[in-house]
This record gives structure tokens, sequence and C-alpha cells, in this order.
């Protein structure tokens, strides 16, 4: 056995490495920088971790997770690994108190923030004590094309520079297309590191794209089926967040909600209600969930389509960490990509959005795409995956039917035009509706021929066509605040030229997403009374010593427990 593999069992219990981690390790131990890019979840902390053990000096973590330092640094001491953290959230004594361990070699690993970095005190720090690694998080966050840029990664360089002797340099991050990783490289000077992009599969997680008539209705039935699974619901905008948790806490679900417009203190309330199991659902916006180690979490829900794909496998892939069948579900509608290009028009940006939409574009291609969905991210992130059907995603699980809805659009596209191309799709959508309301009295949309020819849709069926038919350029949305609905060239194509119109549905051939929506562990034989009872003892005993359930126990060693007791109650009866 290495010495690797050996702190690796006593250290985390784990008896082998994942794919590429001991690649990694062995470069570090050989003295080299090093870049792992591995998809969330894949176990990049154990990669910088052991050699920190290994290593003679102090390994410094840079990390832009400040509200997690504490529960990271905490679960490395619980394991007996000597950590702390420096970041803003230290009072003054503490702040002194743990300068004076660090000089007094108490540590291994050191987490900080980065801004702390460029501190006279933290720079005087580095000249007394022994660094042997260098150790940057999240790398993405130095270059301006990952998903979440923070200037102060771009002072690395210079502090490591300015140390009298060099360590080694090792940079995390599960961003992997050329550019941002050229930046790294590049932005923190790595010399001439060993590169690992470990594959990007997580066999174990199941995507579908869902275009739902109502997402709300969607949601509600959804966590009704799966009530003792933790998840998260990630929304667009903090307004959506408001109003989904409202509308979920009211049907008396145990729910947190987190997004920036929230104070820290509510914030990191909320977050650890949700990583130490006292609330089940987490509604937030992106702000949410970089470096969460909850190992549980069954399920993540896009409530929108987000701007990009590697935004959306960052957040998605933080479901199923421990393995076990997960769901990730996209809601989609074509709101999302108006809503979308607005977000890219109102960031200012001297050489234009062309990168932007590029991605947009792809992300909407994948909404829209028949084929496999885990092929498609895969082929995304440069690899090329093995298969053509991984038989585990909602369009390998089901059939396309193509529905003519040439006579829906021309009801759309006259009304629009009958109402002079002057109002919204809210506006429009009520009169071929046939709403009561008195403003459609009063302008006198009622009397139009178009008013109520859709009665027999729901709004949201309307609305979706309507979009529909934005996204396929029959239709523009002008304007910022009030976007009115004007027609394009080509809607005289439908209207009078007898141009078809056709949209694609997707049926789900059968269930395995039903069935694994009904219960995550459907595959395996335990006794899940006897599994909310380990449950909940497991909860009792995180509180006591204050650290997230997920240490005492995973999921799956108490789903191993439950099935080792089924089993032997059957040998027993026999
Ligand atoms: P990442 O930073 O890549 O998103 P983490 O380092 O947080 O992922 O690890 C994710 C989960 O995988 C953690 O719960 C961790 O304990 C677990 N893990 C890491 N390495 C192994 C391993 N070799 N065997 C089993 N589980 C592991």
């Amino acid at each position: 056995m290495t010495k690797s593999q050996t702190l690796l069992k006593k250290y985390f219990g784990y008896d082998n490495f994942r794919p590429g981690q001991e690649k990694i390790i062995n470069h570090i131990l050989d003295q080299k920088d090093c870049l792992g890019i591995m998809p969330t979840g894949a176990g990049k902390s154990i990669c910088y971790q052991i050699p920190a053990m290994i290593l003679p000096g102090v390994t410094i973590v840079i990390s832009p997770l400040i509200s997690l330092m504490k529960d990271q640094v905490d679960s490395l001491n619980q394991i007996g690994i000597p950590a702390t953290f420096i970041n803003s959230t230290l009072s003054h004594v503490e702040y002194s108190q743990t300068l004076e361990n660090i000089i007094h070699n108490v540590y291994k690993i050191i987490y900080v923030a980065p801004e702390r970095l460029t501190s006279e005190a933290f720079l005087n720090l580095l000249k007394l004590i022994d660094i042997s690694m260098f150790t940057i998080d999240e790398a993405h966050c130095v270059s301006q094309w990952g998903h979440d840029f923070r200037p102060s990664y771009r002072e690395i360089a210079n502090v490591i520079l300015n140390l009298k002797t060099r360590p080694i340099v090792t940079a995390f991050t599960a961003t992997a297309t050329k550019i941002v990783k050229d930046d790294i490289i590049d932005l923190l000077h790595l010399s001439d590191p060993f590169t690992l992009t470990t594959g990007f599969d997580r066999a174990n997680l199941n995507f579908s794209v869902k275009i739902p008539e109502n997402k709300n209705n969607f949601i509600s039935e959804f966590i009704e089926k799966n009530k003792t699974n933790s998840g998260i619901i990630y929304c667009a905008t903090r307004k959506n967040v408001d109003s989904l948790f409202d509308e979920i806490s009211s049907l008396g679900y145990l729910v947190s909600k987190y997004h920036g417009g929230m104070s820290e203190n509510l914030r990191s309330k909320n977050q650890d209600d949700f990583v130490y199991d006292r609330t089940n659902i987490m509604i937030a916006t992106n702000a949410f969930g970089m470096g969460i180690d909850k190992s549980n979490i069954r399920y993540v829900i896009h409530y929108n389509m987000p701007k990009d794909l590697e935004s959306y496998y960052q957040e998605a892939g933080r479901a199923g960490r421990d393995g076990n069948n997960s769901e990730c579900i996209l809601l989609f509608s074509r709101s999302d990509i108006v809503t979308n290009k607005f977000l890219i028009e109102q960031t200012p940006s001297e050489k234009g959005h062309k990168v932007e939409y590029d991605k947009l574009n792809d992300i909407i291609d994948y909404c829209n795409t028949d084929k496999c969905l885990r092929k498609y991210i895969l082929e995304y992130f440069g690899e090329i995956p093995l298969f053509d059907n991984c038989n585990n995603c909602s369009n390998c699980l089901s059939t396309t039917e193509i529905t003519d809805i040439t006579i829906d659009s021309k009801k759309i596209l006259s009304c629009i035009k009958r109402m002079h191309e002057r109002f919204g799709s809210s506006l429009v959508t009520d009169v071929l509706k046939g709403s009561k309301s008195s403003k459609i009295k009063s302008m006198g949309f009622d009397k139009l021929s178009t008013y109520g020819i859709m009665s027999e849709y729901s709004k949201d069926t309307i609305k979706n066509l309507i979009y529909f038919l934005i996204t396929e350029g029959y239709i523009e949305c002008i304007g910022d605040k009030y976007p009115i609905l004007v027609l394009n060239n080509s809607a005289n194509d439908i209207l009078f030229k007898n141009k078809q119109v056709l949209i694609k549905r997707k049926i789900e051939k059968i269930s395995k997403s039903e069935k694994s929506s009904l219960g995550i562990f459907e595959d395996i034989d335990y006794d899940s009374s006897l599994f909310e009872i380990l449950r909940a003892l497991r909860k009792e005993i995180a509180e006591k010593n204050s650290i997230a359930p997920f240490i005492v126990f995973t999921d799956v060693s108490l789903k191993q427990m439950c099935t080792y007791y089924y089993y032997d109650i059957i040998f027993w009866w026999r």
C-alpha cells in the first residue's frame, strides 16, 4: 500500500481512489504543478488534502467559498487533519489567535479567501512559514470566461511570485472549456503543469428536459413524490425564488431559500438548515451551492434554463455526489430564451456578445435536441462518448411526437395583427383565451373575431405557443420594460401561403424516470421504515456534535445497514 492509499483509508475511510485522484497526487508528490479538471462531485478536495498531509510544510488553499470554509475545516478537524481558515468572518481576536497558531506550525492546511491574500498582515505571515503547496480551488474564477469571475483571483500569481521559495502550485476546477483552461495556466503562472481532465460522465445522474404546461404544478407533484429526499430548485431570479418559496412552504414542506438579496446571516442560517437536513428543499438562485459538500442531494431542478451548459452542468452536478441515482431536471420554457437574451444585452461588452450568444444557443439546442442528453453534454465538454444512447435520460426514454400547429399559429398571428401589433404576450393570450376582464372590454377586444378562439387551451399553453413562434422567428418581441409582439415578414408565409408549422413533443416511453422519481433506491431491497429511523438518529447525533449529518454516515451507508438488517430478518425467518 502506498502512503497516499494508507491516508485515504485512515482519514477518509475509502478503500479506492476515484479516477484521476491518484495520478494527480503522485504528480504533486513529484513536485509538479497540476491542473485538475474534474466534474462537480468527482472528489477534487482529496487530490490536494492527501498530499498536504505528506508534504513537509503547510498547504495554502485559496477558495472563494467563504460561507463554507468553516464547514470544510470542521470536517477536516473531525477526521484528524489539522486545518484552519482565514476570512472576513473571523473576529479580531480569532484572527490574531489563528495567526499565532499558524506561526507555531499547528496546521497542515490553511484555507484563505482571495481578498485576504493581499493584506499586509497575511503577506508578512507567509514570509514566516514553510509553504509546500499553494492550491487554487474553483480556479475558473481567475478567468473572465469562467462563469464566476472574481477579480481578486488575479492577485494570486503575484503573491506566489513574491514568496521566498516557489511552492508547488495546483489548481482545480469543474469548468473544461479550452479558453478557461488556457487562462488558468496563463494567469496563475502554472509551470508546465500536469493537466488531468477526468471523464465528465456522471452515470448515476438521470438528465431530463421537460416543458410542463405549468412549472409550479410540476414541482408540487414532483416534491410530493420525493418527500423524504433532499433537493435543490434553481430559479433565474430572486423574485422567482421568493414566490416559489412562498408557494411550496404554504403547502407544508420543509423548505429553505437562498439568494443575493438576503442578509448574510439569513443566507448562512438557511444554508445550514439545508446542509444539516433540517429542511429538505432549497430554492435558490445560482448564488447558492458552489462548494457545498452535501452528498445526498437526490434531485436538482432548474426552474429556468440557465445561460450556458457550463453553469447547468455544475449546478445539476450537485445531485448524487454519493453515487446514488439522482435526477437533474431542466424545466424549459421558451420565455427563458427571451429572458437570457435580455440579460446578455444588459451587460456592457466592448467586444460584443458573440461568445455569450453562442453558449446560449448551445443550451437552447440541448433543450430541443432529440438525441441523447448525456451524449450531448459530454460532447460539449470535448469528450467522445462510447455510446449513442445512455438509456438514462429523458430523450433515450421517450419518443418524439410531431404535432401540426399551423391552425393555432394562424389564430395567434392574426390576433396580434388585429390588435395592431401594440401589445404584449399577456394581453394577446387573454384575448385568445376569451378573458372577461374589464380591460379587454374597455379596449373593445371582445369584439375581435379572434376573441376566445383558443378558449379550450390553458393560458400557459397559449403563452408557450406564442414563445414557440417567437423563437422560430415568426414573431418579434420589441421593447425592454413592456415588450410588445410584432409580426415578422415570415409570419405571412403561415397566414397567406399555407406554410405548415410543426412542433415536437416528447412522450415518455416507459418510466425509468417515473420509477426513479418515485423513490431513488428503487433498485435495492431495503427496509425503508428502518431507513427513516436511522435518518432521524443520524440527525440527532449530527446535531449533538454540530456537524452535518452526512459526515456521521452517508445515505449509502444507512441504506446498506437497512439492507443487511432486512436480509438478516429473512434468513432468521427461514
Ligand atoms: P468536488 O470538489 O470535486 O465537487 P468533493 O471533493 O467535494 O468533490 O467530493 C465529493 C464527495 O465524494 C465527497 O463526499 C467525498 O468525500 C467523496 N469522495 C471523494 N473521493 C472519494 C473516494 N476515493 N471514494 C469515495 N468517495 C470519495
